[in-house]
Order: C-alpha cells, then sequence, then structure tokens
C-alpha cells in the first residue's frame, strides 16, 4: 500500500503487510532472535549500512516492521519505530537528543512515570528537567539556553486530563531550532496528529488506548518528514553531525533516511535493547484495527458519564474537555477530531479521602486498576495509589485532592456504567 491518500481507518488495517508467501490473512508473528544471510559479503554489507535487511531481532522483526509503518502512516510521519514499553520510547527519544551536561524542557502536566524519569534517573545520568507551565507557556522560553535539546509534553495529559497549547510550544521550538517530543497517548493518532501542528517526534505508550484491551506493555517513536533539515548543521547536536566512533565513522546527518529514528535503531535499541518483542507487535496489530471505533465510543461513553456526575448533588466538580465549562474545552475543539476527548474523566466528591477510596471500592463493573486505555472500565484514587509519593501542597500543584477520583472510561453500556457508578456514590 504505497499510497498515503487512504483514510486511518483503511491504513490502520492493511499498511505495511502484503501477504507473506503463505497468503496469511493475520500479520504472521516473526518469531525469530536472528535471520541468514545469503552469504558473507551480504552480512557485511548489512552491518556497513550498505543494504538495509535483517540482521537480529533486537534491531529489525518483520512483524514489529508492520506496525511500525502502520505507526507512521496513521501519525503522518516519516518513520516509526517500536519498543518494549512506552517509557522506554520517551527514554530513547530524550536520550537520542540529549547526553550528560544538557538540559531539557518538559511540562509540567505529565504521566507520573515521565516525571519520574526526567527529575530523577536522567538527573543521575547527568540530564537536568526543566519544568514549564502548560497553562503559561510564557514560562518555556526563559528556560532554553545553548544546552537544552529537546523540549517534552503531552497532547492530552495523564493524568490531569489537559491539554498543551501546541502551536504556542511550536513556535518557541522553532525560534531556536530544538526538537519537540509529544506523547500522543491518550488522545491516540485517531483524535490528533501532532506533527500536523508541528511537532517533530511523537512517542506512544501502545500498552492503552492502541493496543487496548489490556494485554500488553510496548511503545512507538514517529519522526515527522524533514525532521533531518532541522537537525543537520544544527549546533545542538553534535551526535547526529560528527562521525560515529560505534558505527565506522558513520555522519547520520548524511544519510538519506529518517535520521532520528535510524539513530534510535542502530545506537540506542542496539546498545540497551529495549526491544518490542513480535507477539506484542501483534496484540498491538490486532488493537489498532479497531483503534477508530474503540476511540469514539471510549470518548461518547466519557463524555455521557462526565455529564452524569456534573449533574449529581455529591458531585463537587468534573473535569473533562468534553464539557462545554472545561478549561480546555476551547483547545479540546481546535485540535481534537470532532471535538472527542477520549477516555479519562475524573471528579471531585463531596467528602473527604475515606469517602473517595469506598466509592472506588463500591463499583462492581468499574475496577479499581491504575491502567488506561481498557475496554474495560477502570477507577482509581490517585492520592492513595498513582499520587502517593506526594505530600499535599504538592498533589495541589498537580491538580489531585484527597476526594479526586479517575476514572479510564470503557466500552461496557454507558447506561450501566452510569447505574454502578450512581450506586457507588448514594451507596
Ligand atoms: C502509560 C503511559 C506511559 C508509559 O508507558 P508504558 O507502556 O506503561 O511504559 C507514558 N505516557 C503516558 C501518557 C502514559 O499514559
Amino acid at each position: 500500500m504505497p499510497n498515503t491518500s487512504f483514510h486511518q481507518e483503511t491504513l490502520a488495517i492493511h499498511k505495511g503487510y502484503t501477504k507473506d508467501f503463505q497468503q496469511t490473512m493475520s500479520v504472521p508473528i516473526y518469531q525469530t532472535t536472528a535471520y541468514a544471510f545469503e552469504n558473507s559479503d551480504q552480512a557485511g554489507a548489512r552491518f556497513a549500512l550498505q543494504e538495509l535487511g535483517n540482521i537480529y531481532s533486537r534491531l529489525t522483526n518483520p512483524t514489529n516492521d508492520v506496525l511500525e509503518k502502520r505507526l507512521a502512516s496513521l501519525e503522518g510521519g516519516a518513520s516509526g519505530l517500536v519498543t518494549s514499553s512506552g517509557s522506554a520510547a520517551i527514554f530513547y527519544a530524550i536520550t537520542n537528543l540529549a547526553s550528560s551536561g544538557d538540559n531539557i524542557a518538559v511540562a509540567d502536566k505529565i504521566y507520573g512515570g515521565s516525571a519520574n524519569l526526567f527529575l530523577h534517573t536522567l538527573k543521575n545520568f547527568g540530564i537536568e528537567a526543566r519544568v514549564f507551565s502548560i497553562d503559561n507557556p510564557d514560562t518555556l522560553e526563559p528556560l532554553i539556553d545553548s544546552k537544552t535539546k529537546a523540549i517534552f509534553f503531552e497532547s492530552l495529559s495523564n493524568p490531569q486530563i489537559a491539554i498543551a497549547p501546541i502551536e504556542k510550544i511550536t513556535a518557541i521550538a522553532k525560534k531556536y531550532s530544538i526538537v519537540t517530543i509529544c506523547d500522543n497517548t491518550v488522545a491516540t493518532p485517531i483524535l490528533f496528529n501532532p506533527i500536523k501542528w508541528g511537532v517533530d517526534v511523537v512517542v506512544h505508550s501502545l500498552s492503552k488506548y492502541a493496543s487496548g484491551q489490556g494485554s500488553t506493555i510496548s511503545g512507538g517513536i514517529i519522526d515527522r518528514e524533514g525532521l533531518n533539515d532541522l537537525i543537520k548543521e544544527n549546533p545542538r547536536y553534535p551526535q547526529f553531525n560528527t562521525p560515529d566512533p560505534s558505527y565506522h565513522g558513520l555522519i547520520y546527518a548524511d544519510v538519506p533516511l529518517p535520521i532520528f529514528n535510524l539513530r534510535i535503531r542502530t545506537a540506542l535499541l542496539r546498545d540497551i535493547g529495549a526491544t518490542l518483542s513480535p507477539f506484542n507487535a501483534w496484540l498491538v496489530l490486532q488493537g489498532l484495527e479497531t483503534l477508530k471505533v474503540r476511540i469514539y465510543e471510549h470518548s461518547a461513553n466519557a463524555l455521557k458519564i462526565a455529564k452524569f456526575l456534573s449533574s449529581h448533588q455529591e458531585v463537587l466538580s468534573v473535569n473533562y474537555p468534553g464539557l462545554p465549562n472545561n478549561a480546555y474545552h476551547e483547545l479540546s475543539k481546535k485540535y481534537f477530531k470532532e471535538g472527542l476527548c477520549s477516555g479519562l474523566v475524573s471528579f471531585e466528591i463531596r467528602g473527604d479521602l475515606k469517602r473517595a477510596k469506598k466509592i472506588c471500592d463500591s463499583t462492581k463493573i468499574f475496577s479499581v486498576v491504575v491502567n488506561i486505555g481498557d475496554t474495560k472500565s477502570l477507577i482509581v484514587h490517585p492520592a492513595s495509589t498513582t499520587h502517593s509519593q506526594l505530600n499535599e501542597k504538592q498533589l495541589k500543584e498537580v491538580g489531585i485532592l484527597p476526594n479526586t477520583i479517575r476514572l479510564s472510561v470503557g466500552l461496557e453500556n454507558a447506561q450501566d456504567l452510569i447505574a454502578d457508578l450512581s450506586k457507588a456514590i448514594e451507596g
């Protein structure tokens, strides 16, 4: 399928697979460690990158390759690369740009695991994370200096359900020729394509809506067409513009391929090896085939539940960008397809921490789970679980109160879900 003018639903089902020699309709799981070369000359040519092809499954695998092509096409990017988790994808995207002594600018409203990676683990690697406010993007520019190598944010953030002012961020990044990385996990490529709004690199936890059934951990990285031009001869990125001693003195900027993902594959994936197993790639391929219908239904169910909660006397506030009174409502209409806002809803219940926990424990259909993006509805009390390491002041800063409850609305019947919540709240 070379034609890229197909719609996303078609690409999600067909892109990158032309049926193997057995004519299997389902993409085969190429469960192999390594690949045979025709002869030693071919082996040498592949190692020298003179010929592209499979060597070893830590680097490439035909099942993973189909998923990579599908992700790139769904995001409108140049190339895709899959990893063993979303966290690994984020780690590679950042460390492809920044090394010890460098800094990165990161949004304040992001996934807790990413905040831990940036503020603690990368700090130990000598990479400093400087935090800007997505609600006040003027805080970004003063953080930037010659050592700033990346700007990271989430399109629709987990768990705050906040929407970043994308063009303001990308405009500042362009001014300083810095690569932007957007985590598009919650919005999914169906509702939003960051690259179309000027973002350079998109990362995903495919463990969530993309695979969709809570059955695998996986991640992906998509780079944009033309990113090579931003990196080439850019003094911020010497690792792409000087000979790589670990690759026969290769200068990545001279290679006529999407070099952002190429360098992750040939250096970071090669050396650190957070490779996706082909079986897990196959699970994500199954999920992507139905992503569009699922994310529409997740969004519709979430809106119904948000409306129900808004009208409930015992609920003090509801956070869902699809509600007209939400601070991000205008941005949701501007950025997201048909104004759909995915499946996360949070609310504050009248009362204290104890009552919030009791409601979580009283639901019958919702399960107490910290995951998101499953077909099954999930409920969690952030202050005692995902955010329990924060003190009261820090909780307030990230918008979590003792009485906050977060939902990942699944694909069950909305009336059943509303009845379940209603009983738990009133019970
Ligand atoms: C879950 C999640 C991640 C981490 O992905 P894993 O696949 O769990 O490693 C990163 N970003 C966001 C927004 C997430 O929700």
